[in-house]
């Protein structure tokens, strides 16, 4: 890069470059004559600092090099993403996640002796580790806790050789292969395939009551944890098809279903409404939220204060349970524009398969079902995930 003294553009283009990690030489022209007719020379006739050269070639200056970055070129010039990808640490395959589906694709990836390596997240074990009694994972008759079964799953993984690294994964390239994951730690990884399985989470309403009484009667999956409200009564939070599905499942235990809706009519389809509508056991609290689970620290949740959103009027209900049904939040963003999903975010994979959009990138778990999102599904994906991975690696030897 050709520079003087006191040049602003100079600083904005050293700032631009250091920002790439690349290495460059400064050649200060100063009052130096014979610098100056070289840089004039060397760049076409170009009398303004900085002009920027790689590999001989000039890019012109700051404004110019600032437009290749804009149009997303610049990397490429610069051949950073192939040095990244020389210096990246290689993997035949990388598995994002270390819930049940990325730990199930260990099992099977690590015995088909494709060396995995797990990116653990930064909720190592997934979901299950926020809860307490697992109930339906099949090969514990008496139950297992969540935190439990995920360590399990891992010391199962790692026998078979899974390695793991801690953190998220903050950036993807999959525009060509290997994929390159950078992670938070700064570690730069290569995947020959990538097998995502970042989960989704579930959307809360931010209350300090809700988190205080999480899994003390205030929960997120009735799939889980309806079992457990058996002869109780009970609230279900949210208007959607997932609030009135969760709802009518619930009454298989409770003695009544309170559903709350914020607004007077629901958005769910209109064979569901029906059918809640209809049913004996529930009752709908419409133009109403929750403004505060009621507990206490030897029962857990009691009731839930609601407020009427028109009238501002608060009322109470005596529960055992509130269950929130107000969506889930996939955690792709970090694949945007790079991968296709649903409208609600999911990733798409082909039928009876975990193939995404992006050839060697496979899809498991709640990542990519915002149908069943349990625990023995996301496994199974998994296993899909892994023999996926496999099946398409060797057809690229
Ligand atoms: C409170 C609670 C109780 C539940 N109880 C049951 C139950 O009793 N039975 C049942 O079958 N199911 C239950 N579920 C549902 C079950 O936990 C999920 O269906 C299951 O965990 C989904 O597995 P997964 O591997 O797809 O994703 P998750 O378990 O969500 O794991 C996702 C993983 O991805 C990682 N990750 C996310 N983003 C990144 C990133 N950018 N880079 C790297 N890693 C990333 C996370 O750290 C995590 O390790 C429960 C869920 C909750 C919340």
């Amino acid at each position: 890069m050709y520079t003087k003294d006191y040049c602003p553009y100079c600083v904005a283009a050293k700032t631009l470059l250091r920002s790439k990690g690349v290495d460059w030489r400064e050649i200060n022209i100063g009052n130096e004559p014979r610098l100056r007719e070289e840089m004039i020379n060397l760049s076409g006739g170009r009398r303004t600092v900085p002009q920027i050269f790689v590999d001989g070639v000039c890019l012109g200056g700051y404004d110019d090099v600032s437009a290749l970055e804009s149009r997303g070129v610049l990397d490429h010039i610069l051949g950073k993403t192939h040095r990244e990808k020389d210096m990246a640490e290689k993997h035949k395959v990388i598995i994002m996640g270390s819930g049940p589906a990325g730990l199930t694709a260990a099992i099977y990836a690590a015995r088909a002796n494709l060396e995995p390596v797990v990116v653990a997240g930064n909720e190592p074990g997934g979901q299950l580790t926020t809860t307490t009694e697992v109930e339906n994972f099949p090969g514990y008759p008496d139950g297992v806790q969540g935190p439990q079964l995920m360590e399990d799953l891992k010391k199962q993984a790692e026998r078979f050789g899974t390695r793991f690294k801690t953190g998220n994964v903050d950036k993807v390239d999959l525009s060509q292969r290997p994929y390159t994951l950078h992670l938070e730690s700064g570690d730069v990884l290569s995947a020959e395939a990538l097998i995502i399985s970042t989960g989704a989470s579930a959307k809360w309403l931010g209350l300090e009551s809700e988190q205080k009484y999480r899994n003390r009667g205030v929960s997120a999956c009735a799939t889980c944890d309806g079992f457990f409200f058996k002869g109780k009564p009970i609230a279900v939070v949210g208007g959607g098809d997932t609030a009135l599905e969760e709802a009518l499942y619930l009454t298989n235990f409770a003695t009544v279903v309170h559903l709350i809706h914020r607004r007077n009519e629901f958005r769910g389809s209109v064979i569901m409404q029906e059918r809640v509508l209809k049913h004996p056991k529930i009752k709908v609290v419409w133009d109403s939220v929750v403004d505060e689970v009621l507990g206490d620290n030897a029962k857990g949740v009691v009731g839930a204060r609601l407020k009427n959103v028109k009238t501002g009027e608060l009322t109470s209900l005596v529960v055992d349970g509130v269950f929130m049904a107000i969506g889930h939040q996939p955690n792709t963003a970090v694949f945007n524009g790079q991968l296709e999903t649903d409208d609600l975010g999911y990733l798409k994979v082909k039928s009876h398969s975990t193939y995404t959009s992006v050839e060697g990138v496979f899809a498991c778990g709640d990542v990519a079902d915002h149908v069943y999102r349990q625990a023995i599904t996301a496994a199974g994906t998994g296993c899909m995930a892994a023999i996926d991975a496999e099946r398409w690696l060797g057809s690229q030897e």
